[in-house]
């Protein structure tokens, strides 16, 4: 394994590999063994076309000839900052077959993290778009590379700067000098790393988490199975391409391992969704909590044939039930809830699950072989029915971050569980989430779970979104305030707010004691809700308002 990665326990990766959880082939492989069975099957539709996977698989062999060529070999880390795009499946096949390690940046990623990137990872190359949204990534790269030697390769999809490569030459331009052959690189091993995934990017700067091929194809396909993907599946990815959840959650991955189709949309919006669910007769869609409430509340239904689409996946955060409710009824079709983490676990509500359990839980955990404890702050196991937090160990859940002993130290147990800082509850084997360690706001030793009261507010007919964040108090140290985006010719009061709150019959304590209307929530590229920054600009709003005040 890759120098600076954790490994498995020799007695765990001998059971998983004896139980088929991890197998036998490559990411590169496994893609390629689906492409055999119906090569001229379309395998990816994006904004500018479509490839069949026969020309997806073709293109990355090419691709990956060519990277070779330049100079990228295997386990060399390349950050890889590609919009959602046909291209950037095949970049992403590409490195797959030299066994490259992709480090998966966002788009909305500018010059600091990706920095940190290259630096932590230790990046020979960054692969970026030319320039989007009126931002210039070329630029951004030359100024890393000025910064960060390491980084040889600059590979930019589009016209690239003179010290830059382009992704894919134009056909009228020479190739650089390079053996464009791959016998010299063969494929990677099956429990060697794969990719690199960013921890939360909601908080402080991420850290790497290293998948080997064989533990991100296991939750791959496990997570496949619980959505019901099969060569039938035309998946929609709506969120960036490069967040676990789109990729392989089971998202691109899951679907092109599975002989189905991904669409890739270039927006977000319900007018931009709708009609492609309509083109495209999408079966499956994955989206998120902010999104949900928008497409929920667009006009768009009457106009759009959506009778294809036989699943609405929601994850990244946890979907209140009324929300879950009005997904089915609205788009008559089936809601999954996804409650995943980059460093492994993925628990998923099955199909086939009573209503309640589809509209109330976070799912179970997608493989069997995944263990979990629910434990107190002393690290004691919890009974059924407590809330505590969340550790998890299992055949796709990293054993450490890459490069990092001291975190590591305390982000797992010595016995190789990840907290994963998330506070749940387990009844009859399901997984119910009720916030983030964090997410609780101290009213003068009263706890209150933000996520317990905006599962509250989001049932109010003038609540399009609801964060609860805390707010400092001089007595109680902090309290809890509700930041609100109202629906379209709503309005709503403290007043108002409260009366309705009492009425759910509530603690009093965990009523906020303040209401911020906004126009929008601030959003992170994987379409969370930035908690922080929300709480930095409340605390700052008061700070100055309290100066008013004396004035
Ligand atoms: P990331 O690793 O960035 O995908 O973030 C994983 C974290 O997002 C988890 O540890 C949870 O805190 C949160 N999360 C993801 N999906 C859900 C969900 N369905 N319900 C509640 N929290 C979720």
């Amino acid at each position: 394994m890759l120098e600076g990665c954790v490994d498995w326990p020799e007695d765990s990766a001998r059971r998983y590999r004896n139980a088929g959880c991890w197998g036998t082939l490559s990411i590169f492989e496994a893609v390629s063994a689906a492409a055999r069975s119906n090569p001229g099957k379309a395998a990816v539709v994006d904004a500018t076309g479509r490839r069949s996977y026969r020309d997806l698989l073709s293109n990355a062999e090419r691709l990956a000839a060519r990277l070779h060529g330049l100079g990228l070999r295997p386990l060399d880390r390349v950050v890889f900052q590609l919009a959602n795009s046909i291209k950037f499946i095949e970049a992403f096949l590409a490195l797959m077959r030299i066994g490259a390690i992709p480090v998966m940046a966002l788009p909305a990623h500018r010059r600091t993290e990706i920095e940190h990137f290259v630096r932590s990872s230790g990046a020979v190359a960054l692969m970026t778009p030319e320039e989007a949204k009126g931002f210039d990534y070329r630029v951004m790269a030359r100024e890393v590379a000025s910064r960060c030697p390491v980084l040889r390769h600059l590979i930019i999809d589009g016209e690239p700067f003179r010290d830059q490569i382009e992704l894919s030459p134009r056909r009228d331009r020479p190739e650089e000098p390079a053996q464009l052959s791959l016998e010299e690189c063969p494929l990677p091993r099956p429990e060697e790393v794969a990719l690199m995934l960013l921890s939360g990017g909601t908080t402080g700067l991420s850290k790497l988490i290293p998948r080997t091929h064989a533990d991100y194809l296991c939750g791959v396909e496990q997570s496949g199975k619980a959505a019901g993907l099969d060569a039938d599946t035309v998946f929609l990815g709506v969120l960036p391409a490069g967040h676990n959840y789109t990729l392989g959650a089971p998202g691109i991955l899951g679907t092109l391992v599975a002989g189905g189709v991904v669409i890739l949309s270039p927006a977000t919006t319900a007018d931009v969704v709708f009609p492609l669910i309509e083109r495209e007769r999408v079966t499956v869609v994955s989206s998120a909590g902010p999104l949900v409430s928008r497409w929920l509340g667009s006009d768009l239904f009457d106009r759009h044939d959506l009778s294809s689409l036989k699943v609405f996946m929601s994850g990244g955060a946890r979907l209140a039930p009324e929300l879950r409710r009005r997904v089915e009824q609205q788009f008559q079709c089936t809601y999954q809830e996804s409650f995943g983490t980059a460093e492994g676990l993925l628990c998923m509500s099955r199909l086939a699950d009573a209503e309640a359990l589809r509209m109330n839980s976070s799912g179970r955990p997608v493989s069997e072989y995944d263990e979990i404890r629910i434990v107190n702050p002393s690290d004691q196991d919890l009974p059924d029915g407590s809330a505590g937090e969340l550790l998890v160990r299992g055949p796709y859940t990293i054993q450490g971050y890459y490069n990092a002993p001291e975190i590591n130290a305390k982000a797992f147990t010595t016995d190789g569980f990840y907290r994963t800082g998330d506070v749940v509850s387990r009844r009859d084997g399901y997984l119910y989430v009720e916030g983030r360690i964090k997410d609780l706001i101290n009213r003068g030793g009263e706890m209150i779970s933000c996520a317990e009261v905006e599962n509250h507010l989001l049932t109010h007919p003038a609540i399009e979104t609801a964060c609860v964040v805390a707010i400092p108090d001089d007595v109680f140290i902090e309290k809890a305030c509700a930041v609100v985006v109202l629906r379209r010719g709503y309005t709503l009061t403290l007043a108002e707010m409260s009366a309705f709150l009492k009425d759910k019959e509530i603690a009093r304590f965990k009523m906020p004691e303040r209401l911020e209307l906004v126009k929008e929530m601030p959003i992170s590229p994987a379409g969370k809700i930035l908690r922080r920054n929300l709480r930095e600009a409340l605390a700052d709003h008061l700070a100055s308002e309290r100066l008013h005040d004396r004035q």
